[in-house]
C-alpha cells in the first residue's frame, strides 16, 4: 500500500496480518470514488483461510501475551504515538477516507478525524488511571477479582465513518489487552488500511492488530464464525446485527451490537428556534447524511412548524453540496450506487405515502456524475409509513407536526429503533418528562450530537446491544476471574476422616 493518496488510484488493498501486507487473492473489488463514479483502487476479498491466518496471527499474539504483557507505561506510549501520528497524517488520511467514501474533507479534516486523536489519548490516560481494586477482605477469605483480556476480538465495521468507527473499536480493544482482526466496509478501505501503517510505525506489534478486507456474507461471516474468535464488535445495519447475532450465537460469543436508527427530532414551541434550526440541519446532513444518530424524523411544534419548515427550506437549499475534495463543500455524495438508488427511492415513496416534497429530492444540476442528492425534506401526515419507520440513511429529512407534547412522545417512541433522541425545549418539565419517557440510548436536549466515551454510547431496542462507552467497552473487552485465597484453614467438611 502506497502512503500517498495520489499513488492509491488502481492499487490493490490486501491483508495486513502480522505487521505485513499479504499477496492479492483471486477474488478481487472495485474501490469506486462516489463523486466521480470512478475505480479508484482495488480491494482482495479475503476467503475463509485468509480470515483463519488473520486470526492465528491475532491467536498467537494473544497467547504469547505480546501486547497484554507488556508493562501499562509502554502500551500507554504506543497510544500516545499513534495519537501523534495520527495527527501527523490527518491531511492524508482525510484525502484517503474522502476518496472512497464522499465524506467532504472539510468535515474529516476538523471533526471526524481528529477524534481519533483524542480517543487514543483518551484511552492512553484512562490506562494510566485504571487500578483494580480488591474485592472483598475478611479474616476467612482474600477476595479479588482479576480483569483479563477477552481473546482475539473480531471488529467489524461500516462504510459511513470508516476509519473513525475502525480506530475507535482498535483503541478499546487494545486499551483492555485483546489482540484483534478488523473486517472493515468493503467499499471505502483506504484510510483504514493506511492507519495499519500507522499502528506499526507506533510499535504496536505484530499480529496484535490485522486487517481482512471482504463483503461481509464471505469475509465477515468467515470471522464471526471462526471457533478461536471470542468476542464481536459490530458496527452496521439491524439486518446485518441479527444475522452477526445469529453466527455468533453457536460458539457463545459475546456481541455488542451498535446499529442503526431513526431518531425523533422533537423541536417545541419554548425552544430557542436559531439553535434548533441548526441542530435540525446538523442532525440530519451532517457526513453526507449518513449518521446513526440522524434526527431524520423531525417533529415540530404546530406553533412553530410554518416558520420552522420555512426557514429550515431556505437553508437546506443553500447547502453547498459538490466535489469532497473542496475545501468548501459541506455535502458530498452518497457513499455507492445502490445505496443512492435506496435512497432516491424514498422521494417517490413519501408522495404515494401522502407526504409533500418541500425541498431537494434530485440530483443538482450541476453534478450530472456521482451518487449526488440535493438535501432534502418532507412533511409527512403521520408516523406510520415506510418514509418514517425505515432508515433511510441518507439527506432525507422527514417532517411531521404535533399539538400536544405527549403526543410527540409517543411518535419518539413509535419506532423500532432507539438508539437517539434529540429535545429542543426550555420547559423544564417538558424536559424532565422527556428525559425520562423516551425509549433511547442517548437523549440530547438542546444540542446536537455530542460523543464522549467516558459515557455510554448505544442503543434501545432495534438500535442494538451493549454499549460504547468505557464501562461498557471494559465489560465487553474482559473476562472477570474471581480469585479467593483462604488466610486461615476454611470450614470445610472432612468426608471419610472418621
Ligand atoms: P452493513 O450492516 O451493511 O455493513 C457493516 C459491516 O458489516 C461491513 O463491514 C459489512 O461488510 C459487514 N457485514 C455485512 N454482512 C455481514 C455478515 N453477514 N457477517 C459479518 N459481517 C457482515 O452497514 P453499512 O451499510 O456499512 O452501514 C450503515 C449502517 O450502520 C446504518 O444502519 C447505520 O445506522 C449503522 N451505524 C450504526 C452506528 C452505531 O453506532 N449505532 C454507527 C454507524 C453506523
Amino acid at each position: 500500500m502506497s502512503t500517498q493518496a495520489s499513488s492509491i488510484s488502481r492499487e490493490c488493498v490486501t491483508s495486513y496480518i502480522d505487521g505485513q501486507w499479504q499477496p492479492a487473492g483471486a477474488h478481487l473489488l472495485d474501490v469506486v470514488n462516489p463523486a466521480t463514479e470512478q475505480v479508484v483502487a482495488r480491494l482482495s476479498e479475503a476467503d475463509a483461510a485468509e480470515t483463519d491466518r488473520a486470526v492465528q496471527a491475532a491467536r498467537r499474539a494473544h497467547q504469547q501475551g505480546v501486547w497484554a504483557g507488556k508493562p501499562a507505561a509502554e502500551k500507554q506510549a504506543i497510544f500516545r504515538q499513534i495519537a501523534q501520528l495520527t495527527e501527523a497524517h490527518l491531511d492524508e488520511l482525510a484525502q484517503l477516507e474522502s476518496l472512497n467514501s464522499g465524506l467532504p474533507l472539510r468535515y474529516l479534516r476538523s471533526r471526524q478525524l481528529p477524534r481519533i486523536v483524542r480517543n487514543f489519548s483518551f484511552f492512553a490516560d484512562w490506562q494510566s488511571q485504571n487500578v483494580e481494586k480488591a474485592g472483598i477482605q475478611d479474616d476467612q477469605y482474600l477476595r479479588y477479582v482479576l480483569r483479563e483480556p477477552a481473546g482475539v476480538a473480531a471488529l467489524i465495521s461500516p462504510w459511513n465513518a470508516p476509519l473513525a468507527l475502525a480506530s475507535t473499536k482498535i483503541a478499546a480493544a487494545l486499551s483492555f489487552g485483546n489482540c484483534c482482526v478488523l473486517k472493515t466496509a468493503e467499499t471505502t478501505p483506504l484510510a483504514v488500511a493506511r492507519f495499519m501503517e500507522i499502528l506499526t510505525q507506533a510499535g504496536v506489534p505484530p499480529g496484535v492488530v490485522n486487517l481482512i478486507n471482504g463483503r461481509g456474507a464471505v469475509t465477515g461471516d468467515a470471522l464471526v464464525r471462526h471457533p478461536d474468535v471470542r468476542v464481536v464488535s459490530f458496527t452496521g445495519g439491524t439486518a446485518t446485527g441479527r444475522a452477526i447475532a445469529a453466527a455468533a450465537a453457536p460458539g457463545l460469543k459475546r456481541v455488542d451490537l451498535e446499529l442503526g436508527g431513526k431518531s425523533a427530532n422533537i423541536v417545541t414551541a419554548t425552544a430557542n428556534l436559531d439553535d434548533a434550526l441548526d441542530g435540525a440541519l446538523t442532525s440530519i446532513y451532517t457526513n453526507n447524511g449518513q449518521q446513526c444518530f440522524a434526527g431524520s424524523r423531525i417533529l415540530l411544534h404546530r406553533s412553530i412548524a410554518d416558520e420552522f419548515i420555512r426557514r429550515f427550506v431556505a437553508r437546506a437549499q443553500a447547502i453547498r453540496v459538490g466535489d469532497p475534495l473542496d475545501p468548501g463543500t459541506e455535502v458530498g455524495p452518497l457513499s455507492n450506487a445502490a445505496h443512492y438508488a435506496r435512497v432516491v427511492s424514498f422521494v417517490a415513496l413519501a408522495e404515494q405515502e401522502g407526504g409533500r416534497l418541500l425541498c431537494g429530492g434530485k440530483r443538482p444540476a450541476n453534478l450530472p456524475t456521482g451518487y449526488y442528492l440535493e438535501p432534502t425534506a418532507v412533511l409527512m401526515p403521520s408516523n406510520d409509513n415506510r418514509v418514517c419507520q425505515e432508515e433511510i440513511f441518507g439527506p432525507f429529512a422527514a417532517f411531521q407536526v404535533f399539538d400536544d407534547f405527549e403526543d410527540a412522545i409517543r411518535i419518539a417512541n413509535a419506532s423500532e429503533f432507539g438508539l437517539v433522541s434529540y429535545l429542543w425545549s426550555n420547559d423544564l418539565a417538558q424536559v424532565n418528562r422527556a428525559t425520562r419517557a423516551i425509549e433511547a440510548g442517548v437523549v440530547l436536549v438542546n444540542t446536537p450530537m455530542v460523543l464522549d466515551l467516558r459515557f455510554p454510547f448505544g442503543g434501545y431496542k432495534n438500535s442494538g446491544v451493549g454499549r460504547e462507552g468505557i464501562e461498557g467497552m471494559r465489560h465487553f473487552y474482559t473476562e472477570e476471574k474471581t480469585v479467593t485465597i483462604a488466610l486461615k484453614r476454611p470450614p470445610m467438611e472432612r468426608l471419610g476422616a472418621a
